[in-house]
């Protein structure tokens, strides 16, 4: 089973058969411990009394002068760990150590002419990258220091005819990539570019018989999907147009019932990405017990209030 990065809400495993080696960032650090991002990644939905084993000086280890947040430590920043890093810290109530300054600065500073955003230095442009731009400045209270009108524009340069969003113009639909063009057009209030009976239409087909969710017409059900394909439909109104009972049930044949986790389908190995969008998915279900998430940010709902409601 191939390995699985598990950023805070993952999105660097979008496509997880193109995920290298390279990008796993679990070399050992000069203490010789394992010092991976995602060794400190924390589930958002889990209660916040874990906050006494946070330690925002590790957090730190990957912070770099060009104002952006690393994979690991020696890395080049990347747009992606910003947002994990800032994600984490919004979890734990501890923005004010941050240098919201320099941090939204960088971000700001990856828009491109056309509006897109490149990931890192290096340039790639993806929706993803949008998305998580738009998400961090959010959180950050700085989406001023962005052009919003051009970088939503360039989002729906990428709407398909099937309703779908792609990672660049004319790129194939594919359900991580609707997230993030839904997410960054929800968060920017610019939700009225959707054509949601269209887009909800392709989105509730990828319901297969077990009631998983696959990402693409003809691929397998897996349950990071229930995010992807569920926050989506809950934001533009349509996730009563799926199974959500057979979807649960699904979700729960994916877990390991005598060490825990949850897999990508049953019976395979778990892994924490998986087990953090099952968890996920079955917030959005409303599922007994779980803390309620926001669709857009993928952070508690509580969390995000406390955000954005005061200043
Ligand atoms: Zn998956």
């Amino acid at each position: 089973m191939k390995k699985k990065i598990a950023s805070s809400i993952g999105l660097s495993a979008i496509d997880e058969e193109a995920v290298d080696e390279r990008s796993l960032s679990t070399k050992p650090s000069k203490t010789g411990r394992l010092r991976s991002f995602s060794s400190i990644f924390f589930n958002p939905l889990q209660s916040r009394d874990s906050s006494s084993v946070f330690k925002a000086d590790e957090l730190f280890l990957f912070f770099l002068p060009a104002g952006g947040f690393a994979g690991n430590t020696g890395h080049d920043p990347h747009v992606l760990y910003t947002l994990s890093a800032v994600q984490i810290l919004a979890l734990f109530d501890k923005l004010d150590i941050l240098d919201v300054g320099k941090v939204s600065s960088y971000v700001a500073g990856l828009q491109n002419e056309d509006g897109s955003f490149s990931g890192d230095m290096w340039g790639e442009v993806d929706t993803r990258f949008s998305y998580i731009a738009i998400c961090c400045l959010s959180i950050l209270k700085c989406l001023d220091k962005i052009n919003v009108v051009k970088a939503v524009d360039y989002i729906v340069s990428c709407k398909n005819l099937d309703g779908g969003f792609g990672c660049t113009p004319g790129a194939e639909s594919h359900a991580g990539q609707i997230f993030c063009c839904v997410g960054a057009l929800a968060i920017t209030g610019s939700l009225h570019h959707v054509d949601k009976d269209l887009l909800g239409w392709w989105l509730c087909e990828r319901q297969v018989k077990s009631g998983g969710l696959n990402g693409r017409p003809e691929k397998l059900p897996d349950v990071c999907y229930s995010w992807w394909v569920l926050s989506s439909l809950i934001m533009i109104d349509r996730v009563h147009w799926i199974d959500k009972a057979k979807l649960v049930k699904f979700i729960l044949d994916c877990q390991d019932l005598e060490n825990g986790g949850i897999s990508d389908r049953p019976d395979d190995a778990v892994d924490i990405f998986h087990t953090y969008f099952g968890v996920a998915g079955l917030s959005l279900l409303e599922y007994p017990g779980v803390k309620a998430i926001d669709p857009a940010y993928a952070l508690p709902v509580d969390v995000i209030n406390r955000i954005l409601l005061t200043k």
